[in-house]
């Protein structure tokens, strides 16, 4: 190969993974050494592993391998979530590379593509984005509702791509412009389509988790998705404008219809309608305090600037 090989990074967050770790070193061992000796990626290309606060012997794991020169440990003071952990990962990486690929560390993303993704960089691309074909392994409903959310946010306006988890490339200047975004609730993939540069798509088959289980059960996830939309639009907001908008419109309708039975003498009977008026207005103003608290408590969290993570120890 004619070109300067460049030195990648592999970050994984892991959060209770002793079970599937030993075996995701070695995959990805096998892959970094793949990649060097097809000349794609430099000697020094290494994988870094973050511990999320585990609470199993993840870390001890993590020590273990970072006894090798090609792996370093991170672990973090407690547990901050999956996004948190890859920020703290890729943050650490940026230093030391000059792309870095984030994965999970259960390996459901197809690794074999980041030959791929390596490949488009070469090409100029900075932003790969790794993308599911199908989500055959995925329920109906979990389906279902990633399908009913990509739409919604595409609907509101988000440049979001679809079926694209964290599974990406990133070139460092991406990276170092990743650190500008200083939101403290943050929502990855709503926030590196807004870095712009060349990017592309790489296409995979999503597998099963091979061993432990998913960290994000139902609840999780709908908070997931309700804060993406909350981070990203204020289409809720014009949503109740508009709502408020019609029930003006329908009360100066009864308002007219009111007074006529006023002026005709049929007035007083109407408890019922009295009642239904009462009740969706309730509903409806409950509905919108609502929505406007959800941004009001974004705000509040955003103006507390909390740190997103601690680091606590760097292996080796
Ligand atoms: N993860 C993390 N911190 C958390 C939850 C999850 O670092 O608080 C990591 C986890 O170890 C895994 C990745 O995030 O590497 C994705 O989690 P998981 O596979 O459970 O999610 P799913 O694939 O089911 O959406
Ligand atoms: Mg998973």
């Amino acid at each position: 190969m004619l070109h300067k090989t460049f030195t990648l990074a592999m970050v994984v967050p892991c959060y209770n993974e002793e079970e599937v770790l030993p075996k995701t070193k070695k995959e990805l061992e096998k892959l970094l050494h793949i990649l060097i000796e097809k000349g794609l990626i430099s000697q020094e290309s290494f994988i870094c592993f973050v511990d999320d606060g585990s609470k199993d012997k993840t870390w001890n794991l993590i020590e273990d391998f970072a006894k090798e020169s090609h792996i370093k440990g991170l672990k973090l003071s407690r547990n901050f979530g999956h996004q948190n952990a890859l920020l703290a990962g890729l943050f650490y990486a940026e230093e030391l590379c000059d792309a870095a690929v984030s994965m999970d560390a259960d390996l459901q993303d197809d690794i074999s593509v980041v030959e791929q993704m390596c490949q488009k960089y070469y090409e100029g691309y900075e932003i790969v984005y790794g993308v599911r074909k199908k989500r055959d392994t995925d329920t109906f409903f979990k389906r279902a509702t990633a399908e009913g959310f990509y739409k919604l946010m595409r609907w509101m306006g988000v440049d979001i791509i679809e079926n694209h988890a964290d599974f990406r490339l990133m070139s460092k200047r991406a990276l170092s412009w990743l650190k500008e975004f200083e939101e403290v609730n943050l929502f990855l993939r709503g926030i590196i389509p807004l870095i712009g540069l060349k990017s592309d798509i790489v296409y995979y088959d999503r597998k099963e988790r091979f061993a432990g289980e998913s960290k994000y059960p139902l609840k999780k996830m709908l908070a997931f998705a309700w804060d993406g939309i909350t981070s990203f639009s204020v289409v809720p907001l014009r949503f109740i404008t508009i709502l408020g908008i019609i029930v003006l419109l329908l009360s100066f309708a009864l308002s007219v219809w009111t007074v006529g039975a006023k002026l005709s003498g049929v007035a007083v009977s109407g408890w019922t309608s009295m009642m239904l008026i009462v009740l969706f207005l309730g509903g409806v103003q409950m509905l919108s305090i609502g929505i406007i608290g959800e941004y009001i408590g974004k705000i509040y969290k955003e103006t507390k600037r909390r740190p997103r993570f601690f680091v606590e120890k760097i292996e080796p």
